[in-house]
C-alpha cells in the first residue's frame, strides 16, 4: 500500500505494538540496552541481528525519526544526527574522503561554504566552486578524475533560487558521480529530490521539519541507487574490520556487506560512531511531533510567504523582492514544474537608504522576531550580511545577492495580514 504524504507524516516508522501501544513515540532516555543473551549480544555486535545496544549508534526514538524521514523523502534509510551541519559534513566527507573533490555553487548556507572553502581542505578535500549550479556546461567542465560529488541546495537561502535537480542528476550520473542535495528550505513536503534523481539528501531538521524553533538536528537520507563500486570510491570497496568477521575469516567492504545501503551504513558506522554527533532522544521526539503537522504548516507558510512577497513589491523603499515562486525571474518555468506548491517560507528584500534604515526596520518590527533561524512557527527577520552569511567571502556573498541592504524573512503561522501590517509600519517608520 502506498500511503499519502500527510498520512506518512503522522504514522511512518513507528510500530505501536512494539512500544506498549503508546500513542506518540516514547522518549527512550537510555544510553544502552540489555543484549538479552551472549548469543544475541554477539549477533548484535556482528550486525547480523537488528536491535539496539548503545545509543551513540542507534536509539529507538531516533530510529523512528529516521524511518519516518526516509519514508517522507522516498529513501531506503536515514541517519539522524545532532545538527544540520553534522549532516552536511558527514555526507560530504563520506563521499569525498581520501582526497576527493566536490563541485558546488557558492550560494550555500554560510557554514557550509566556510567548511568547503576553508576547513575541509585541511582534511585533503577540496571544492571546485561554480557561479551557477544550473549552468551544466560550467559544471561539466569542472568534473575531473577526483570529483566525488556534486552538491547543491534545492532552494537557496536567502535568494530562493532553485536547482534543476533532474538535469544535474543526469549530468552527475553520466560521469559516475553522486548528486548530494541539501533540501532544508523546501522540506520534503514541497520537493522530494530523490524523485528527481538525487542520490543523497541532507537536512537541517532544526528548520521546517521540527518547525517550532525548539531543537537543533539534522538527517542524511540515502536513495539507495548509486553504484559506489564504479571505481571512484575506494572507501566503499576496501575491506574493513568493522564490517568483517575476523573470527569466521569473512572479509567485507561496506559495498559487499550492505549493497545499496553502503553509503548510509558507512555514515552511521564510521561517521556517527567516530565523530559522535548523536541526536538526543528528546530532540528526536520533538522532531517527530513537528513532522506530524509538516504538510499543514509548510503549505500555509509557503502561501503566506508568496502573498507577503507580492505585497512588498509595491511598498515604498523596497527596491527588490526575492521569492522565486513569484515567477519574476528566469526560473519561472523551472519553479512551476518542480515547485507547484511554492518554494518555502523564506523571502528576502532590499531597501533603499543605508545601514541605519535596515537597523531601524529590524528594531521597528513588533510581530517578527529578530532571530537567525528559519522554518519556525513564529515569523523571523534577520540581516543576512551581518548575521547568517558573515563567514561567507564577500565575493560569494555579493554574487548571491547578500548585500548590506538585504533583509530576510521566514514566515510563520501568524495571520498574513498581521504580518503585512507589521512590515508596513516598520518600513514606513524607518525613513
Ligand atoms: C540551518 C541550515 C544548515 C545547518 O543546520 P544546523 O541545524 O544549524 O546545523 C544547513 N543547511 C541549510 C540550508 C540551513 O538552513
Amino acid at each position: 500500500m502506498t500511503i499519502d504524504f500527510c498520512t506518512a507524516a503522522v504514522h511512518a516508522g513507528y510500530d505501536r505494538a512494539a512500544n506498549a501501544r503508546a500513542a506518540t513515540v516514547p522518549i527512550y532516555a537510555s544510553a544502552a540496552f540489555d543484549m538479552e543473551s551472549a548469543e544475541h549480544g554477539d549477533a548484535l555486535s556482528a550486525g547480523t541481528a537488528e536491535g539496539f545496544s548503545y545509543s551513540r549508534v542507534a536509539n529507538p526514538t531516533v530510529d523512528a525519526l529516521e524511518r519516518r524521514i526516509a519514508a517522507l523523502e522516498g529513501g531506503v534509510a536515514a541517519v539522524a544526527v545532532a545538527s544540520g551541519m553534522a549532516a552536511v559534513s558527514f555526507a560530504l566527507l563520506c563521499a569525498a574522503e581520501g582526497g576527493g573533490r566536490i563541485i558546488s555553487p557558492t550560494n550555500l548556507y554560510g557554514a557550509s561554504v566556510d567548511a568547503m572553502e576553508s576547513f575541509f581542505p585541511a582534511f585533503g578535500i577540496h571544492t571546485d566552486f561554480v557561479a551557477d549550479i544550473n549552468d551544466l556546461a560550467q559544471v561539466e567542465a569542472r568534473i575531473g578524475p577526483d570529483t566525488r560529488a556534486i552538491y547543491a541546495e534545492t532552494v537557496a537561502n536567502p535568494s530562493t533560487d532553485v536547482t534543476d535537480v533532474d538535469a544535474l542528476a543526469d549530468l552527475a550520473h553520466r560521469h559516475g558521480i553522486p548528486l548530494i542535495v541539501d533540501n532544508t528550505v523546501p522540506t520534503p513536503y514541497l520537493f522530494r529530490p530523490i524523485e528527481h534523481g538525487a542520490d543523497i539528501v541532507v537536512h537541517s531538521t532544526t528548520k521546517g521539519i521540527t518547525g517550532h524553533g525548539n531543537a537543533v538536528g539534522g538527517v542524511v537520507v540515502d536513495a539507495g541507487r548509486f553504484d559506489w563500486t564504479n571505481g571512484r570510491f575506494p572507501q566503499f570497496t576496501t575491506p574493513e574490520l568493522v564490517v568483517s568477521d575476523e573470527r569466521a575469516g569473512i572479509e567485507h567492504s561496506f559495498a559487499s556487506r550492505y549493497g545499496n545501503e553502503a553509503f548510509i551504513r558507512r555514515v552511521r558506522i564510521k561517521y556517527l560512531r567516530t565523530f559522535g554527533a548523536v541526536p538526543s532522544p528528546f530532540n528526536a521526539y520533538l522532531s517527530l511531533v513537528g513532522l506530524e503537522t509538516l504538510p499543514q504548516r509548510v503549505a500555509r507558510q509557503a502561501a503566506s510567504a508568496q502573498r507577503i512577497a507580492a505585497h512588498l513589491l509595491d511598498v515604498p523603499h523596497v527596491t527588490r523582492v526575492n521569492h522565486s515562486a513569484l515567477g519574476l525571474t528566469g526560473q519561472r518555468d523551472l519553479v512551476r514544474r518542480d515547485f507547484p506548491q511554492g518554494v518555502g517560507q523564506i523571502l528576502s528584500f532590499t531597501v533603499d537608504g543605508d545601514d541605519s534604515n535596515v537597523r531601524r526596520i529590524l528594531d521597528g518590527v513588533r510581530l517578527f522576531s529578530y532571530i537567525p533561524n528559519i522554518g519556525d512557527a513564529r515569523s523571523l527577520i534577520v540581516d543576512p550580511a551581518r548575521i547568517t552569511h558573515r563567514e561567507v567571502p564577500a565575493a560569494y556573498r555579493l554574487a548571491a545577492g547578500v548585500t548590506d541592504n538585504l533583509i530576510r524573512l521566514s514566515i510563520g503561522l501568524e495571520d498574513p495580514d498581521d504580518l503585512i501590517a507589521d512590515l508596513d509600519q516598520a518600513i514606513a517608520g524607518a525613513y
